[in-house]
């Protein structure tokens, strides 16, 4: 099966946007369009339609276009049935489990709450493609605005869980301040310092780094590592995953 065609489409100041396509039907979706012009511009770009709204969470930076773009193009708006009454525009809630297509490609719906208590993640195992909205970040994760350290740690497990070939595509750019805070309690691994000066590179010719690859997340992100008993010894800690995990949470907020 030919895989999903995925574009970036940066908004805001570090916002990225994402439109699938896939090939076989020309089905066209786009993922958290917190609003509606960039999207507007890059279908007309491309002469393409828009038949689905995909939605992570209810964030205003990931749905601020929801309403505009279903006017324009007739789309159809999947999000979580959890934020039912917080996504504007919601056409069908989906939640654990469920399938999404668009057109032949499928995804498996994970709920991953924490940043939000409603937040979902789409995984397209076909062609190794997530899109985790603001639970999953380059080097980071998502701020717990509605969950406990608990709750986003279990969500990231599952995350963890994907294939090493996974590409991960998060809600933001975020990955040059991620990586400066990862080094601060992490300097001495070897693949965060490799990422952080692939990093460091794209930045400075003003690329993305997003798509993250997954296989180099789990081991440089120290978000995805709070049951590493090394980095828990490199925070002065016990072994406790879930408190290593609130630990970092809480440093990088004040960082
Ligand atoms: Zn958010
Ligand atoms: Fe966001």
């Amino acid at each position: 099966m030919p895989e999903l065609e995925t574009s970036l489409i940066p908004a805001f100041s570090d916002n990225y946007i994402y439109l699938l396509r896939d090939p076989a039907t020309g089905t066209v979706a786009v993922v958290d369009p917190g609003a509606a012009e960039p999207v507007a511009d890059a279908l007309t770009a491309r002469g393409w339609p828009l038949h689905l709204i995909l939605v992570t969470h209810h964030h205003a930076d990931h749905t601020g276009g929801n309403l505009a773009l279903k006017e324009r193009y007739g789309a159809r708006i999947l999000g979580p049935a959890a934020d039912r009454n917080r996504i504007p525009g919601l056409d069908e809630g989906v939640a654990e489990g469920d399938t999404v297509r668009v057109g032949d490609a499928a995804a498996r719906v994970i709920e991953t709450p924490g940043h939000t208590s409603g937040h979902i993640s789409f995984h397209f195992a076909e062609s190794d493609a997530l899109f985790c909205g603001d639970t999953l970040f380059s080097l980071g994760c998502g701020r717990l605005f509605e969950g406990t350290p608990s709750t986003m740690w279990q969500s990231l497990l599952k995350l963890r869980a994907l294939p090493d070939e996974t590409k991960v595509h998060c809600g933001h750019e975020y990955t040059a301040s991620n990586a400066r805070f990862a080094l601060s309690v992490d300097g001495r691994n070897p693949d965060l310092i490799r990422r952080a000066a692939e990093i460091e590179e794209l930045r400075t010719r003003g690329e993305p780094t997003i798509p993250a690859s997954l296989g180099e997340e789990k081991r440089a992100n120290p978000f995805l590592r709070a049951d590493d008993p090394a980095l828990a010894a490199a925070l002065g800690m016990e072994a406790d995953p879930v408190a290593v995990f609130a630990t970092l949470r809480a440093r990088k907020d004040a960082f």
